[in-house]
């Protein structure tokens, strides 16, 4: 599995992102900034629907798990605590020639890979962003851009108990930006130095925690798979024993095989009590957890399932991507779970015709109140399919003159092309059908009834 070679280059993948409005360099007409990206109409459609298909499953369809919101900027004892001040750091090396910086470990070679200069020793570099809050600059009010969600989430652990009044095994989960002044950052959007988590801390019983590490890798990979991430392009790594930090009983990172390799997409740590004790004694406020049936008062284990929602995003756009032969052409097209198309739905009349637009229109105000829908009127019929088919949409409804007639509309699916023609007033009911992916209902003029699997 591991040998495989990557579907899509990254190139393609920037340049669709970029020219179809999903992610543009951030400040762009300045010559951009290293790290920092934009997500433009497209792109901040497909981020939504990420984050919001992740809390779907994460938060909504569980009983055991509730959201949180929590600040940028904490308290910098925070992250004494948390060993972040003292200890989040790569090392880092310089090259005496061209005074190019690298990270020490990423390097292959002990000589500038730009120059070929000799590099300094190496020291180490902490990534977090500093700056000060108020209006005086002074060390006491030094504070930090995270660099982690999950701090927000262990300092909160008591109010979300008394206040939820939740038993464990439960889990906490925010999606919030994340600051990291990486020494290189690249592969696009892959490592930048502002970027979105999505994570969860899953307090449980000690003793129960292997157990329950077990449970959420599998589940995380599976999410990636529901989603449709084709299994072979995930792989679990374990980091091994003596590479883990000193209070990490385990970690796995769910990997993706982008184009320039297996890389992480998500890590899952068993952590031990070691984020609440460190936090109970740095702050002298008790963060143990009163357990009615034993009767016990303990420091729960944390299993941390950690994601990106930027890299999420970059391994959906990339296993997506397909260049198809069709025809005389090479139809680009991006097979996104319907969850997490920008746009669901496109209508397309099939000219600017007063009376098509007017049987048009209603149809897709009707569908907007309850779809990402797009009306696109410009060009052939076959360039806007092209168009929604790159985009990823799963499906085009068409308007024509026979519509006027017989108040019929096309219905054309993005994956097998397959085209239907149904009556409007059924039109609703059958995408509802579609999405929620089952059989459909509608048996149109050939007879065939076109099945979603
Ligand atoms: P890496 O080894 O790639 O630097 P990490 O192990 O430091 O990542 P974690 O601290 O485990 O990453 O962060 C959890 C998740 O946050 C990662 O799996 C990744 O999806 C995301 N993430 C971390 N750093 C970045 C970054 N610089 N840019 C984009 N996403 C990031």
């Amino acid at each position: 599995m591991s040998e495989q070679t990557p579907t899509v280059n990254m190139d393609k993948i920037v340049s669709l992102a970029r020219r179809r409005g999903f992610i543009f360099p951030s400040s762009e007409i300045y010559g951009g900034l290293s790290g920092c990206w934009d997500y433009g109409p497209l792109g901040v459609e497909l981020k939504r629907n990420v984050k919001q298909a992740w809390w779907q499953a994460m938060v909504q369809e569980r009983d055991d798990m509730v959201g949180l919101d929590t600040s940028i900027l904490m308290h910098p004892q925070v992250w004494v605590a948390s060993g972040h001040l003292k200890g989040f750091s790569d090392p880092l090396v310089e090259c005496k020639n061209c005074h190019v910086r690298w990270r020490a470990d990423e390097l292959s070679e002990q000589k500038c890979p730009s120059c070929g200069g000799e590099l300094t020793e190496e020291k180490m570099f902490n990534l977090m962003f500093k700056t000060y809050a108020g209006p005086v600059e002074s060390d006491e009010n030094i504070v930090y851009l995270r660099p982690e969600t999950a701090q927000g989430m262990f300092v909160n652990f008591q109010n979300v108990i008394n206040t939820t009044r939740k038993k464990l095994p439960l889990g906490i989960a925010q999606t919030g930006k994340s600051f990291r002044n990486e020494i290189t950052t690249g592969n696009f959007i892959f490592r930048s130095r502002e970027f979105e988590q999505m994570e969860i801390e899953y307090f449980v019983k000690p003793g129960t925690d292997a157990e329950w590490f077990e449970y959420w890798y599998q589940e995380r990979f599976n999410w990636y798979v529901k989603l449709g991430i084709k299994k072979e392009h995930l792989r679990l790594y374990e980091h091994p024993k003596e590479k883990l930090a000193h209070y990490a009983r385990r970690c796995i990172d769910v990997e993706y095989l982008f184009p320039h390799g297996w890389s992480e997409l998500e890590g899952i740590a068993n952590r031990g009590d070691y984020d609440l004790r460190q936090h109970s004694t740095s702050s002298g406020k008790s963060l143990e957890y009163f357990d009615d049936e034993t009767k016990e008062h303990y420091l729960p284990n944390i299993i941390e399932p950690s994601a990106g929602v930027d890299r999420s995003l970059l391994a959906f756009l990339c296993d997506a991507y397909s260049e198809e032969p069709d025809k005389d052409e090479i139809r680009a097209v991006l097979h996104l779970h319907p969850s997490l198309a920008p746009i669901k739905i496109a209508i397309l009349p099939l000219s600017k015709k007063e009376n098509l637009v007017a049987c048009a229109k209603p149809v897709y105000n009707e569908l907007r109140k309850q779809w990402a829908v797009q009306y696109d009127d410009t060009q052939s019929i076959g360039r806007r399919y092209r168009r929604q088919d790159e985009v990823g949409t799963p499906y085009c409804v068409t308007v024509d003159f026979q519509s006027l007639e017989d108040n019929r509309v096309t219905v054309r699916e993005r994956d097998s092309m397959k085209q239907i023609r149904i009556p409007i007033s059924t039109l609703k009911k059958t995408l509802e059908a579609k999405f929620a992916r089952e059989d459909f209902l509608v048996v149109p003029a050939g007879g065939e009834i076109w099945k979603t699997n």
